[in-house]
């Protein structure tokens, strides 16, 4: 028997991926997922803490200082008011 391909990835299809059908082709289910931008920010959103105990922007990843003024806070974590606006560009582009 022919070996299956994904038509995305151009790799086997092992009996053990998960697939899924795109229009009469098999592909990877993992193919299908979109690619994310880098900035996009992902639930769920926790803020980790730098080595002085500030949280980190899950965004772009450089510590939130007590001192930094423009900061976007929800009910779970904090986030530079410039990521949450630079995220929000993204999703809707
Ligand atoms: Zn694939
Ligand atoms: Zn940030």
């Amino acid at each position: 028997m022919a070996e299956r391909q994904c038509s995305i990835c151009s790799l086997a299809i092992l009996p053990t991926d998960s697939t899924a059908d795109r229009g009469g082709e098999l592909v990877h289910l993992r193919c299908l997922e979109p690619r994310k931008p880098a900035t996009r920010i992902e639930p769920p959103l926790k803020n980790h803490r730098d080595v002085r105990g500030d949280p980190i922007c899950p965004a772009c990843g450089r510590g939130i200082d007590r001192g930094t003024s423009a900061v976007a806070r929800t009910a779970d974590y904090m986030v530079h008011l410039e990521c949450l606006l630079e995220a929000r560009r993204m999703l809707q582009a």
